[in-house]
């Protein structure tokens, strides 16, 4: 097991290739919960108890799933989501790939593993956030979603994000971005800004899949991630 000095120099490797320079050392950033977390929300047990029985039920809702094509194109299993059934926090990415289809978990691969270090360069864990896709099966080869495939699988996402209630949802990536947004704009011209969307502030920012293929993007998702550390401690951002 490292000492506390070897994490804390794993740490800022983690901090330093994501770009980020500084810390700032107060409560505020470091804390996780919010003082108003639970404002019009009912008592916190309560409540994750209800969420995680209704993604149950989203999840029975889905089955066996054969609503679109995927289910005859090569998918192992249903993706459907993964973390704290009552999360402030949510990222959407586009679909499972390989190791994910193999593993029945989001965001696992090399991308995967990217995310971890964005989401802790934000003092959270895995287990704190909520992590899902647009869509809940593997296209082959690792292609792009096709609309009736979105538009089938769509409703289900909607119906997790009404469920967990996050604060702030961060769209992974163009896909995410462009069928939450529904719109056609690029993942460059629609990140920087943050969006109303059900209830929730989201902020779109790259993909860790792209940003492992252009680290020189790693400055503007620090960006967008400290606009998600302000949300989400209740600051006002534009
Ligand atoms: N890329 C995604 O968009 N989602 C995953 O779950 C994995 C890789």
């Amino acid at each position: 097991m490292a000492n506390t000095r070897e994490q804390l120099a794993e740490h800022l490797k983690f901090f330093g290739e994501l770009g980020v320079e500084g810390f700032r050392k107060d409560a505020v950033w470091a804390s996780r919960t919010d003082a108003d977390r639970a404002e019009g929300r009912g008592p916190r047990e309560e409540r994750a108890s209800d969420s995680a029985s209704q993604l149950v039920a989203i999840r029975d809702d889905i089955g066996d799933c054969t609503r679109c094509k995927l289910c005859n194109l090569g998918r192992k299993q249903i993706v459907f989501g993964v973390g704290n059934p009552t999360a402030d926090l949510m990222f959407v990415g586009e679909a499972p790939g390989r190791d994910e289809d193999i593993q029945g978990i989001p965001f696992v691969g090399r991308a995967g593993q990217k995310l971890t270090q964005i989401i802790e360069a934000i003092v959270l864990k895995r287990d704190d956030v909520y992590i899902a896709n647009v869509i809940k099966c593997r296209p082959p080869d690792n292609r792009n979603p096709e609309p009736d495939e979105v538009e089938s699988c769509e409703p289900f996402l909607f119906r997790q994000v009404d469920t967990i209630k996050p604060k702030v949802i961060v769209a992974l990536g163009t896909f995410a971005a462009k069928s939450l947004l529904k719109t056609t704009d690029s993942i460059s011209r629609l990140r920087g800004r943050v969006y109303d969307y059900r209830g929730a502030k989201l902020v779109p920012t790259f993909h860790p899949a792209f940003l492992l293929r252009n680290p020189s993007c790693r400055r503007e998702v620090w960006e967008d991630m400290k606009k998600v550390r302000a949300l989400l401690n209740g600051e006002d951002v534009a």
